[in-house]
């Protein structure tokens, strides 16, 4: 029998899409910084010569999507007409254009519609194989998933030999954990009841939802107002109990000082961790508010850039929890390094999801990272957020609070047609509704 999608081929398309969803109309997905999102994504969609297509995205909140979109439109010459069987070159060459560079190098709109591109071929790639992107990568050799990655700017920190450790280190038990992940699947956390734009009634109800639903630890938005945040953290721990790990968001809103004030003053209610407490970019910042906090623990990463600022991040001693996010830095390829940064310095990996999709892409990080690199599910969750996943034609599945591990060939990154018909910017009917 021949394998799916095997033999020779040709990329013969590439289509984008500024696709947007009207969250803001019901305070879905509001915090400190953000107070009236648009779920959106930059959707590219490849075709190929034998009857493939692979779907990425990157993911924004509104204004600016047709920006990002236009930058992964950018790409376009480097795909067509490519056999991209070789995805560790093809992330170099995309990262490394000497011209599109210089609008990093590495970071913002044109990292974001690299990342797009690449999870695109990886969803391509794990559909022409007829598996899971999780099971693709894990079933990979420790040398072929060396080969995928961009050492350089990383080997002060972590060389291709140790990497290369890390991953013979898990080798033996892999199978082992794939049967457990099946079984098992991987837990989850639950955002969707702490939205800042919440109110209190609405809050408890959601936290006794997320607690029935048995998921194992429930997030709230914080930073805008401290008595506010005072009141919620109240409400939710009457409703979740003193020792129920409840973690809080702020979502970049503080300078160093700020933070290690307010979180001094919500230190009453424990927080699981203060994530994004300051800015993104501000390493030395992380640090100082993890010394002046301590023992809460900082959690950070959906807003990190590249393998370099969390190679800083960790080699500062500046977060307990590295939140990765999957359509932000290079695509797997890159995540790829930062799992096994995150695994040389022992730190555990909870991605960032929610979004438009991200759920259903970093799961199949975060499965990887437990079956070939960290080894591990102690300590470790995957956000979920419980909305838009109807749009997508291979949804998450979530029971008892844990992420079902995903059967279906490609990276679930597909979204249904008629979704994207529909929320099309600015023509499509859910815009041009009055
Ligand atoms: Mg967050």
């Amino acid at each position: 029998m021949t394998a799916p999608g095997a033999g020779a081929y040709r990329i013969v398309g590439m289509r984008t899409h500024d696709v947007r969803f009207p969250t803001s109309r019901e305070l879905d997905g509001s915090d400190a910084m953000n107070p009236d999102p648009d779920y959106s994504a930059a959707y590219v969609v490849l075709t190929t010569d034998d009857g493939f297509d692979g779907h990425g995205f990157a993911f924004t909140i509104g204004r600016g999507n047709d920006v990002q979109t236009a930058a992964i439109g950018a790409l376009e010459p480097y795909v067509i007409g490519r056999d991209v069987e070789d995805l560790g070159g093809l992330y170099k060459e995309l990262v490394h254009d000497s011209q599109l560079r210089w609008l990093g190098p590495e970071k913002g709109v044109m990292h974001m519609a690299i990342s797009a591109v690449v999870n695109a071929l990886w969803d391509l790639k794990a559909r022409r194989a007829g598996k899971p992107l999780w099971r693709l990568l894990a079933e990979m050799s420790p040398e072929e998933i060396v080969g995928l990655v961009d050492f350089r700017y990383l080997s002060d920190a972590l060389t291709p030999d140790q990497a290369l450790q890390i991953l013979k280190n898990a080798e033996s038990s892999k199978e082992a954990r794939i049967n457990r992940l099946m079984v098992d699947g991987y837990p989850a956390y639950a955002t969707s009841p702490g939205w800042l734009g919440y109110d209190d009634d609405k809050l408890r109800r959601l936290c006794q939802e997320a607690l029935d639903q048995g998921f194992g630890q429930i997030k709230l938005k914080v930073g805008a107002d401290l008595a506010d945040d005072i009141r919620r953290l109240t409400v939710a721990r009457e409703v979740c109990g003193p020792d129920f790990p409840l973690s809080i968001d702020a979502n970049q809103r503080w300078d160093v000082g700020s933070a290690i004030a307010w979180v001094s003053a919500l230190a009453e209610f424990r927080p699981h961790w203060v994530e994004e407490p300051t800015s993104p970019d501000d390493v030395l910042g992380h640090a100082a508010i993890a010394e002046g906090i301590r023992p809460i623990p900082v959690a950070t990463g959906e807003h990190v850039q590249n393998r370099i600022v969390f190679k800083q991040l960790l080699q500062a001693g500046a977060l307990s929890y590295l939140q990765l996010d999957a359509a932000r830095v290079g695509g797997v390829n890159e995540n790829i390094a930062i799992l096994l940064l995150a695994a040389k310095f022992g730190v555990p990996v909870c991605p960032h999801a929610g979004g438009v999709g991200l759920c259903e892409l970093v799961q199949h990080l975060a499965m990887f990272d437990y079956v070939a690199v960290s080894g591990s599910m102690d300590d470790r969750v995957i956000e979920y957020v419980d909305h838009l996943h109807e749009h997508f034609t291979d949804p998450v599945v979530i029971e008892h609070g844990r992420y079902r591990a995903p059967t279906a060939p490609g990276f679930s990154a597909e979204m249904h047609a008629e979704s994207i018909t529909a929320h099309t910017y600015p023509g499509g009917e859910v815009w041009t509704r009055a």
